[in-house]
């Protein structure tokens, strides 16, 4: 919305510091470092209260998949509040829900056939983990209480995606709350250590596999660790490795998914179907909080045999009619714009940007897949502050670049122009050269 008449961008400002717990940010930051005031947002870009034009550069956390305020999207929200907003899911369903229940396993790896709808990425992850819990409990198999991750996880926020997170700065604090996860060996940037990671899960499987309810992984992406690739061949390894043992395999796609790397799903570039995969971000074009967790027909059945057998698992705004909407219309729009044809052209775009890039002095890395573009510009991980330098350079020159640490990025809306992507990596480009340089 608009700064009210009266107002000014200062007396926001002020309130957001007076009142508001911003994420991730200590008090102190809070006290000191001044926000944007988003006031509206179009397409690719971004503007602040000062009327200043931003480029989204990743796309608000990854989320945006078509852009903002999509024509279609708007108006297929109007048109859901003409009829129904929410009514709870409870002994009810709504007509877009149950639409999309159907058009969502249409679209899932083959063999993914029920979905149970959350609101957000975390929540998605902690509805896999309760349903593979749940189902080796009462399957015959309740010693299977352990789960395996990777090195460099991020999973989410809340307790159980936290469980199974590897990176520090995430889950330090908070490790006596935290379940028993085995946290395979962090394999960095390096394909040899992701080798050896694979190996490890193997190795693990074959050791305590009757205690292993699932391997759960973000797959062939690493966004949090710093936008980490690794190769389709050991996905598929791990979804081996996993029915060997007769236990499943969660793929977290709530950032791969919704044709980031180039595919609907990452899952689909090792051929695999995991047995439960997770959905948000692209899933609502980035518009409304909706979250998915897709299961096989076997896990399904696992829960039936009576009422003290189903999953107990239900958020207010499961299947909120206006989320459903939302997301039938982004799947719509997938279909009606060829938003993957896109996203397969523009990747060479960022592939050619990166290029550049990477000979500027003091970017000591890069890596490109689908529409995600990286680069490492200090050695300091997730705590360096070489990519804030880049931020700072980078909204000043009209593009918003939130880093990771030391790891500088763009994961842009998939349907971004191509001359708005060329501009978002020049920005890039030079931000680095004037920070670094
Ligand atoms: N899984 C992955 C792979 C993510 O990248 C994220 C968020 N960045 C989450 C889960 C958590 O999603 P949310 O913030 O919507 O809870």
């Amino acid at each position: 919305m608009k700064i009210p008449v009266g107002m000014t961008r200062d007396d926001i400002v002020a309130l957001h510091r007076a009142y508001v717990w911003p994420p991730y940010t200590s008090a102190d930051e809070h006290a000191t470092r001044p926000p944007l005031v988003i006031v509206r947002a179009e397409g690719a870009w971004l503007e602040d209260a000062d009327g200043r034009r931003l480029l989204d550069g990743n796309a608000s956390w990854w989320t945006s998949a078509l852009g903002h305020r999509h024509p279609r999207i708007v108006r297929a929200i109007a048109q859901q509040l003409e009829s129904l907003d929410h009514s709870a899911m409870a002994d009810s369903t709504n007509v877009g829900a149950a639409l999309l229940a159907k058009e969502l396993v249409d679209v899932a790896p083959a063999g993914l056939v029920r979905v149970h709808f959350s609101d957000d990425g975390s929540t998605s992850v902690e509805v896999a983990v309760k349903l593979a819990h749940q189902y080796w409990a009462q399957n015959g198999r309740a010693a299977r209480t352990r789960f395996v991750s990777l090195g460099g996880a991020f999973h989410g926020d809340t307790l159980g995606a936290v469980s199974l997170g590897s990176v520090d700065a995430f889950r330090k604090v908070y490790g006596p709350l935290l379940f028993d996860v085995m946290h395979a060996p962090d394999a960095g940037n390096d394909a040899d250590g992701w080798e050896r990671l694979v190996e490890a899960v193997e190795a693990e499987l074959t050791r305590d596999g009757d205690h292993i309810a699932a391997v759960v992984v973000e797959p062939l992406v690493q966004g949090a660790a710093g936008m980490r690739i690794w190769p389709a061949s050991l996905l598929a390894r791990l979804r081996e490795a996993t029915r060997r043992a007769d236990t499943f395999l969660v793929c977290d796609e709530v950032f791969t998914g919704y044709g980031r790397t180039g595919r609907m799903w990452a899952s689909q570039h090792a051929d695999i179907t995991p047995d439960l995969l997770c959905t948000a971000k692209g899933f609502s074009a980035g518009t409304l909080p909706m979250a998915a967790t897709l299961a096989t027909e076997r896990v399904w059945q696992g829960f039936s045999g009576g009422s003290d057998r189903a999953l107990m698992h239900g958020h207010t705004f499961c299947g909120h009619a206006l989320g459903a909407a939302v997301a039938r219309e982004t799947l719509a729009i997938f279909r009606d714009e060829d938003v993957l044809g896109g996203v397969l052209r523009k990747q060479q775009l960022i592939a050619r940007g990166f290029a550049r890039i990477a000979a500027l002095p003091g970017v000591l890395r890069t890596r490109c897949f689908g529409m995600i573009g990286a680069a490492d510009v200090g050695a300091g991980g997730y705590g360096g502050r070489n990519g804030w330098r880049v931020y700072d350079e980078a909204l000043a020159r009209g593009a918003c670049l939130r880093p990771l640490g030391d790891t500088v990025y763009v994961t842009p809306p998939l349907n971004i122009a191509d001359a708005e992507l060329e501009q978002l990596l020049a920005v890039l480009h030079d931000a680095i050269a004037a920070a670094l340089g």
